[in-house]
């Protein structure tokens, strides 16, 4: 059923690929943003979408007749979401941004006013904008190349492409590579193995993982130094994840008893709406890279 639904998802961005990859964000400014990568930071800012009113209120109501057919369950919440934005076309435009800005709070309190819960409107609103940020973050693989931009070079805990901390993580049981993964945008990149990807901690003593029993694959990697963790899959070698397209948002839709079980054990559970780093600009992100930076030439010089 969920596969199903993934797979006409898939169709349905498919047949909006004019929209999306040429129309929806100013190739300008990403192209601009491209060289923020090299500083380490991210390319989404702000002010990058063009949003189209009649094509998002018709993307919108294609996702939420889809939505209809595969989550009966779901059938009140969706009409009543669906008529709120055609009823307010200008809204329904604003809604789509606010997701693109990250404004998980004003996103939060709609839900609660129209009596929708946090976990419905947040994969709602990944939905919505997942083909808007897939868009640049294929725009960016293009054309890093010419720029000399290894996107494998990021090694950070936050996304290249649109800044989001990872979903998800891989750890290949081969070359013990910690692969992180993007849901927002479909990006994956690289990360230390035994470093916190919030705090960036390598205290071996405050680093561990939890499982859950039966369940030896799926592991939620903690630290008890931030209380953060990342849910983590181990598998063979790299191509189990780059293979199977959408591979990391099927995996963390499926993994949920893991975070249960690190919430039951007080570690923290953020919403994956909002980003740490108020944009590629925000002061907060020179601290956290400058930090990343210093532990990268203290290994180095041992
Ligand atoms: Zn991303
Ligand atoms: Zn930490």
């Amino acid at each position: 059923m969920f596969m199903d639904f993934i797979n006409s998802y898939q169709d349905l961005i498919k047949s909006y690929a004019k929209y999306f990859n040429d129309n929806s964000f100013n190739q300008k400014i990403a192209e601009t943003n491209i060289q923020l990568l090299k500083e380490k930071k991210y390319v989404i800012t702000d002010e990058i979408w063009n949003i189209d009113e009649e094509q998002n209120l018709r993307f919108i109501f294609n996702l939420t007749e889809l939505l209809k057919s595969y989550g009966k369950e779901y059938i009140k919440d969706v009409e009543n979401l669906w008529n709120t934005f055609n009823n307010d076309i200008p809204f329904s435009r604003q809604f789509t941004i606010n997701v693109l800005q990250n404004k998980h709070k004003i996103i939060f309190d709609f839900a609660k006013d129209k009596g929708l819960s946090n976990d419905f409107i947040t994969f709602f609103s990944i939905f919505i904008a997942y083909p808007y940020r897939e868009a640049v973050a294929s725009f960016v693989k293009s054309k890093s190349d010419s720029y000399r931009i290894e996107l494998k070079n990021h090694v950070s805990g936050f996304c290249p492409v649109c800044g989001h901390d990872a979903s998800i993580s891989y750890l290949t049981e081969k070359e013990g590579k910690k692969i992180m993964a993007c849901i927002h945008c479909g990006t994956y990149w690289l990360f230390r193995r035994l470093k916190c990807s919030f705090c960036l901690t390598e205290d071996k003593n405050a680093l561990g993982y939890l499982n859950i029993e039966d369940e030896k694959e799926v592991s939620a990697y903690v630290c008890d130094k931030c209380r953060m963790y990342l849910k983590t899959i181990r598998i063979k070698d790299d191509d189990n994840v780059y293979a199977v397209k959408w591979r990391a948002i099927i995996d963390y839709l499926s993994s949920g008893d893991i975070d249960i079980a690190a919430i039951q054990n007080k570690y923290l559970k953020e919403t994956i709406l909002g980003t740490r780093f108020n944009g590629p600009n925000d002061p907060n992100i020179e601290l956290y890279l400058n930090k990343l930076q210093n532990k990268i030439t203290e290994i180095d010089s041992h």
